[in-house]
């Protein structure tokens, strides 16, 4: 690791290679999955299909350039549409790069109003990515921490609290949008509440204001429908997806509909590998597989059978807060830091992944057998108590 920079503070282990939900070390130890490489194999690893597309695209066309057609971006722009009930794309590489395309047309919004400072009102805990915008677009000072400069043009409210959103309407003439995860992932697991996001929706309404959705991670089934938001009836005007919409393969799409879809216009905005060929058979594919597998159904059913595994275990066990989340976003929030559960849980053969220092979080894959769900539930249950009774 002597020539990688010390971005990430990696567990010692070397996965070689992946069939479904399970991966496999170099010692050839087995694991079960149950991060999917932080929401993104929701299709699990070496989908057969994906395979298949990938390729069959690889020895056909894999890079153009957007200066020309690119049909698979097409038929994908009009599939995320359509599950999206959204109007147009732009296709990026990333999720921070996907909202990096909300944040630009949140500020075309209001420049087009005559506003000069336009500012996007985010959550004390939310998390929207690692570029230079994308950090100015959380309260969290960990994230932004040594980074300063911050760029200008945001402004943030606890999640959760509509009030706080009406009040800065009331105090400032600057706003132009809201920008939201309605499932937070990284912040540890933060449903909104229902009424939330409509009552934000309402707010946006009277004034003008753009509402975004960063679905990145609660995004393309996992909440057991295509979207979180459509749980909760509330259309966005701009939303965000990534982590699964490729499977694996890098992709992410800045969606939106009404006047925001046409702020973007020649010379606005541009990437050079965003939405080429080979990313956009990949999310085309897993559209297509979670369709006719019915896999929006299977999220559900797996959700039911994990929670019910989690609770009969851990529900009103002291040192155990709560369970919460939504389909295959799960997190469990225990009463003491426990980040040493992930390398606990790495040496049973369990991928799960801590956040907020309390919360820990699963992120299955959509795959899972019934045997996997009940072996995941049962391991991670049995982790969790011989934790608490450690500590
Ligand atoms: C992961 C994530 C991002 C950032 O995506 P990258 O692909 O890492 O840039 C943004 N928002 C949310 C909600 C995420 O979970």
């Amino acid at each position: 690791m002597e020539s990688l920079m010390s971005a990430y503070g990696r567990l010692p282990v070397s996965m070689v290679r992946g069939e479904g939900a399970k991966l496999w070390d170099e010692s050839g130890k087995a694991y079960l999955d149950a991060l999917s490489g932080i929401s993104v194999t929701a299709l699990g690893h070496a989908n057969p299909a994906l395979t298949a597309a990938l390729t069959e695209q690889a020895q056909r066309l894999v890079h153009v350039s957007n200066l020309y057609n690119i049909p698979e971006q097409q038929a994908l722009g009009d599939a995320l549409c359509r599950i999206a009930a959204m109007e147009k794309a732009f296709f990026c590489n990333s999720g921070a790069e996907a909202n990096e395309a909300a944040i630009k047309i949140a500020r075309l919004h209001g420049h087009k109003k005559n506003i000069d400072t336009p500012t996007i009102i985010v959550s004390t805990t939310a998390f929207h990515g690692r570029t230079l915008g994308t950090i100015a677009a959380t309260g969290n000072q960990k994230i932004q921490k040594g980074f300063g400069p911050t760029m200008p043009g945001f402004v943030d409210v606890p999640f959760n609290d509509a009030d706080a959103i009406e009040q800065l309407a009331q105090s400032r003439s600057d706003i132009v949008a809201v920008l939201l995860e309605p499932i937070q992932g990284e912040g540890g697991i933060n449903v909104a509440e229902d009424g939330y996001l409509a009552a934000v929706r309402n707010i946006c309404d009277q004034h003008g204001w753009l509402l975004m959705f960063d679905e990145i991670q609660c995004g393309m089934g996992r909440s057991g429908n295509w979207f979180e938001h459509q749980n909760h009836n509330v259309q966005a005007d701009v939303m965000s997806v990534a982590k699964a919409l490729g499977n694996g393969i890098p992709i992410g799409a800045c969606l939106a509909r009404g006047a925001a879809a046409d702020l973007i216009q020649p010379g606005t905005h541009g990437t050079t590998f965003g939405g080429n060929p080979f990313a956009c058979r990949a999310g085309l594919t897993v559209i297509n597989e979670i369709e006719s597998n019915n896999l929006l159904g299977r999220v559900t059913e797996l959700s039911t059978r994990i929670n019910e595994g989690l609770h009969s275990r851990l529900h009103n066990r002291p040192g155990v807060v709560e369970i919460r989340g939504k389909g295959l976003m799960i997190g469990i929030e225990l009463e003491q830091p426990c980040a040493a559960l992930v390398g606990k849980a790495l040496d049973a053969g369990l991928l799960i992944n801590v956040t907020a220092e309390k919360v820990v979080r699963i992120l299955p894959p959509y795959i899972l057998s019934n045997e996997q769900a009940d072996e995941l539930a049962d391991t991670l249950s049995t982790l969790i108590i011989e934790h608490i009774e450690s500590t």
